[in-house]
């Protein structure tokens, strides 16, 4: 099958180039070249292709080309990345090479950045809801995408109370691995941006699944871990706090001899009660809910976004079931949305 280029982008100093090849049963493989560099990371996934592309501000460049085939697909994700509806007016030339080009404020209902900046610019309440995506941009890999050592070994079954019973090496591996990958990692410009709406007054708090305690480190001041976190650690029999060298160390606690794990929640445990209650309260009161990094997938924490009656907004790399419950839909790098957003912000106050 023949190569063929779906989308190039000229910047001020590089061309992008998407490409793509079809097998016989019409199933996309995409690549990306940039900087004369090929990468021979292959996506089936269109989305995924795109991220790759946001490390590049791809759609402030000039279009090229758009291939006949994604010309829907790259309007959609244009559309989704205007901070102004101006921007668009070449994208729509090299989108649509046969129609006239309207007014570009038809475009200003379509553009969810401004319209969700402009709700962020005059809210006090809002809630923010981040997954496991908000991690993976500062270079957490997802739990569930398992790597290196563990790519054989699920991690729902090692992190468990039964593995940390029986097999406690096993267990004190794995979360000896991810403690020292932490110590390799920092917030990115979208923890910080959250953090500074806090200081702002926009944000009332968020509520995390991620352990990793990136939205403290970034300077988030009103933090709720559902699923505990993994800089601290305790004894799983009396609750005492220990330290986290005991448990590396492979000692017992102190006091009762108990095994010493990290406090997060482990597969079959309940989330934190206070954590989960603070969180539901939150999100009631709110009156904008903005969900990020996490396709909402697990019970119970998919059940939050329904507890909101105010505007709801979702920035994901990928699709999610629920997509059409939220008022503002954005797949896209979730740093480069949200500094796209405070700059908005900023400038409508
Ligand atoms: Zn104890």
């Amino acid at each position: 099958m023949a190569k063929e280029i779906l989308l190039q982008v000229e910047g001020p100093t590089e061309t992008i180039t998407l490409s793509g090849e079809r097998d016989e049963r019409g199933t996309w493989r995409l690549w990306v070249e940039r900087g004369g560099e090929e990468e021979r990371r292959e996506w089936d996934d269109w989305l995924d292709a795109l991220l790759t592309l946001d490390e590049n501000p791809w759609e402030e460049y000039e279009p090229v080309t758009v291939h006949p085939e994604f010309r829907s697909k790259v309007w959609g994700a244009v559309l989704q990345r205007a901070a102004d509806p101006a921007e668009l007016v070449p994208w729509f030339q090299a989108c649509f090479p046969d129609e006239p080009v309207p007014d570009p404020r038809v475009w200003e209902e379509k553009c969810p950045l401004p319209r969700l900046a402009e709700v962020i610019a005059r809210v006090r309440d809002a809630v923010v809801l981040t997954g496991a995506g908000m991690s993976t941009e500062s270079g957490i890999p997802d739990f569930r995408s398992s790597t290196g050592l563990w790519r054989k070994i699920d991690p729902r079954r090692v992190a468990t109370v039964e593995t940390m019973e029986k097999d406690p090496d096993l267990f004190r591996r794995f979360y000896g691995e991810r403690l020292r990958n932490l110590e390799h990692v920092r917030p990115h410009a979208g923890h910080y941006v959250l953090a500074e709406w806090a200081k702002q007054g926009i944000v009332r708090a968020v509520v995390t699944q991620n352990v990793d305690g990136l939205h403290h480190r970034a300077g988030s001041p009103e933090v709720y871990e559902l699923h505990g976190s993994l800089r601290t650690v305790r004894c799983h029999r009396c609750g005492s706090p220990a330290d986290l060298e005991d448990f590396l160390g492979g000692d017992a606690c102190g006091l009762c001899g108990g095994p010493l794990r990290p406090n997060v929640v482990l597969f079959g445990e309940l989330l934190p009660e206070e954590e989960w209650d603070r969180a539901i309260r939150a999100i009631r009161e709110s009156s904008l809910l903005l969900v990020i990094g996490t396709s909402l997938e697990v019970y119970p924490v998919n059940q939050l976004p329904m507890l909101s009656t105010g505007r709801k907004a979702i920035i994901n790399g990928s699709v999610t079931e629920w997509d059409h419950r939220f008022h503002h839909v954005i797949h896209a790098r979730i740093g480069k949305t949200l500094m796209k957003l405070d700059r908005l912000v900023k400038e409508m106050k």
